[in-house]
């Protein structure tokens, strides 16, 4: 059994704090009545389903019902050489382990930040992954473990799998790029590094997502820049249908704009 905080679904070990930390933090909220911890065990006995779904040829999204904490999807690179599994679940079932194992089972597993975390460690002790956590971001593990390697800069656990570091919503908020993805032009899974919005032309750059913090004129540029370093057209996000189709042309777009408004270019209109 794992335990984890109800509100971003991410496992923790025993003793259990009083507050989860990730959630205690300015980027994301505790509910009103408090802490609440729930556990994989608990959400199996209540029916929680997990569907795996096929989103392009040899990319699979996994989400559950009901939604886990932050309510993420996990998208699994299927490789030659064994598959990824990004942005895990805050929720793991018999079921759901077995449709992986037919995918080819999981080689590595990895969270774009510390918010998608979910219960890498339950799922990389079910299926025998490794677990990657950026090294900046490793005072986030709420469950410590043998399985979790920790990584800088760049990594490429599979072949024509990068995980990189952009920084800015967590320092070590990463981003994979999935070489032949998008017919082969390139997928990147951008995490919150960088989150599709509603409009599926445009991304946000944000320190925190639901409390509305900014990031910086400069540090957008560098996020933007460094995405623009990438081979890839379709960028996906981690909650269930954020996708745009022409991802590079949005990022700059998007960047510009942000770095537009922060900086007064646009106070007229306010
Ligand atoms: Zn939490
Ligand atoms: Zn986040």
């Amino acid at each position: 059994m794992t335990i984890l905080c109800a509100t971003c679904g991410v496992e923790s070990a025993e003793p259990l704090p009083e507050t989860c930390p990730i959630c205690a933090d300015e980027r994301q909220w505790v509910p009103q009545q408090g802490q609440v911890w729930t556990s994989t065990d608990v959400l199996a006995r209540d029916g929680l389903r997990i569907d795996v779904v096929e989103v392009e040829p040899r990319l699979w999204a996994l989400t559950s019902e009901p939604a886990v904490g932050i309510g993420q999807r996990s998208l699994l690179v299927q490789t030659d050489a064994g598959n990824l599994l990004w942005d895990p679940l805050g929720a793991i079932t018999d079921d759901a382990v077995g449709q992986v194992r037919e995918l080819g089972g999981l080689a590595v597993i990895a969270a774009s930040h510390p918010h998608m975390f979910g219960v890498q460690c339950a799922w990389a002790d079910a299926l025998d992954a490794r677990v990657l956590v950026n090294a900046r971001d490793a005072t986030w593990i709420q469950r410590p473990h043998e399985r979790i390697e920790l990584w800088d800069d760049e990594i490429a656990p599979l072949p024509g799998v990068r995980i990189i570091r952009f920084g800015g919503h967590f320092p070590g908020a990463a981003v994979a790029l999935w070489e032949q993805g998008s017919e082969g032009d390139g997928s990147l899974l951008a995490g919150d590094t960088m989150q599709p919005k509603p409009d599926r032309a445009s991304v946000a750059f944000m320190r925190s997502y639901p409390n509305n913090i900014p990031l910086s004129a400069g540090v957008v540029w560098r996020l933007a820049d460094q995405a623009a370093s990438l081979r890839f057209r379709r960028l996906y996000g981690n909650i269930p249908g954020q996708l745009v189709e022409e991802g590079p042309g949005a990022v700059a777009r998007s960047a510009a704009r942000h770095i537009a408004w922060v900086t007064g270019e646009h106070d007229d209109l306010t």
